[in-house]
């Protein structure tokens, strides 16, 4: 699989905090109500904290109780994508950023929208770019 970006391990351990290493690079799972974004409802868009590539929109954010962000659909179909997941003895769906491979959590069929889907994302994995609100200094 290509990807856009493409970075060594060492070059991600420079970009990412241990944390976002660990649930990007590693698979990790931040800990449940932990993370910055849980219960964040400001307006904007969700990047990648790996790589920038936009991944979510407030819009698509809903309250799941899960103590993750949780969300009814990707950005644009083509910003993530998934795989099996057999880790744990249990087989989920997990959910990689498309632009850098980037490991996000995973997405279920217990979501609320029309699709049915709940993507639930680790905290650490995103960085919030708030919504310009129309009053930028000139
Ligand atoms: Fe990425």
């Amino acid at each position: 699989m290509t990807r856009k970006v493409e970075l060594s391990e060492q070059e991600w351990r420079a970009r990412l905090s241990p944390e976002q290493y660990a649930v990007l690079r590693e698979q990790a799972t931040e800990r449940a109500f932990t993370g910055a974004y849980t219960d964040t409802e400001d307006p904007g868009v969700y990047r990648c904290a790996g790589c920038g590539a936009e991944l979510f929109r407030s819009e698509a954010k809903f309250h799941s109780g899960s103590g993750w962000p949780s969300f009814v659909e990707p950005a644009a179909l083509d910003a993530v994508e998934t795989r099996l997941d057999r880790s744990h003895g249990i087989v989920r769906e997990e959910v990689v950023c498309a632009a850098c491979g980037g490991h996000l959590g995973h997405v279920f069929d217990d979501g609320p929208g029309p699709a049915g889907k709940r993507f639930c994302i680790n905290s650490c994995a995103l960085e919030l770019e708030p919504e310009d609100d129309g009053r930028a200094s000139r």
